[in-house]
């Protein structure tokens, strides 16, 4: 049977990502595909409340099943900073990627202990009648494992991927490429979870 899902995202990268390893006979749609123009606050404290609250937007909103996601770098000496607030680190309306790196390389300073993961929430949430098996919120984790360089080494992806150098690799997401961090990113794997559950 086809079936609709909304990504709650107007990240066309993302959105392309997804189309690409969903099963078939699951057609996903972006938030301008339903005609749904709204920054949806992300006034929650944890990945999960954002996540949760930008997938039951649209659940509320349009009555259709969604999934939205959240994603965080968790550095361990600092906390978990920035986390929940990796996009606006820095301030300002953030998503201001050379601030917020400079403002991380800043609050470690010298420290030698530079250990860091990024993590990324799923939410999933449909109207009762749905037929994937949701009868409740469900959640999908996917955790990167490695740590902050001190400096910046690559060119490519984007936000703190210039610092960010994986456990195994000795090179930052920004120097190996989309194809390895495609393999082994805290996104490609909590995707990865929700599309095994989907296509099940
Ligand atoms: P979002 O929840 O995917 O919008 O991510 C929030 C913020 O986390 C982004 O603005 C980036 O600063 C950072 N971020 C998320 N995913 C990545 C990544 O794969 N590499 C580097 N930074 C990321």
């Amino acid at each position: 049977m086809n079936t609709t899902i909304v990504f709650a995202t107007n990240n066309a990268h993302k959105l392309e990502e997804i189309r690409q390893i969903m099963p078939s006979n699951l057609q996903v749609l972006s938030l301008k595909d339903i005609g749904c123009g709204v920054d949806i606050p992300e006034t929650g404290s944890t990945l999960q409340e954002n996540a949760l609250i930008k997938a039951q937007y649209v659940l509320e909103h349009y009555g259709m099943a969604c999934f939205a996601d959240d994603t965080g770098l968790e550095v361990y000496a600092l906390n978990n900073e920035p986390g929940v607030y990796s996009a606006r680190y820095a301030g300002g309306e953030g998503h201001d990627s050379e601030a917020n790196m400079a403002k991380l390389l800043s609050r470690l300073a010298d420290n030698t202990h530079r250990e860091a993961r990024f993590r990324t929430v799923i939410a999933l949430v449909a109207p009762s009648d749905n037929t994937l098996g949701v009868n409740e919120p469900m959640f999908f984790e996917g955790i990167v494992e490695g740590h902050i360089a001190t400096e910046r080494h690559g060119t490519e992806g984007f936000g703190y991927d210039p610092l960010f150098v994986p456990n195994g690799y000795e090179k930052t997401f920004a120097e190996l490429g989309a194809d390895i961090k495609n393999q082994i990113s805290h996104r490609a794997r909590a995707v990865g979870k929700l599309v095994q559950f989907l296509s099940r």
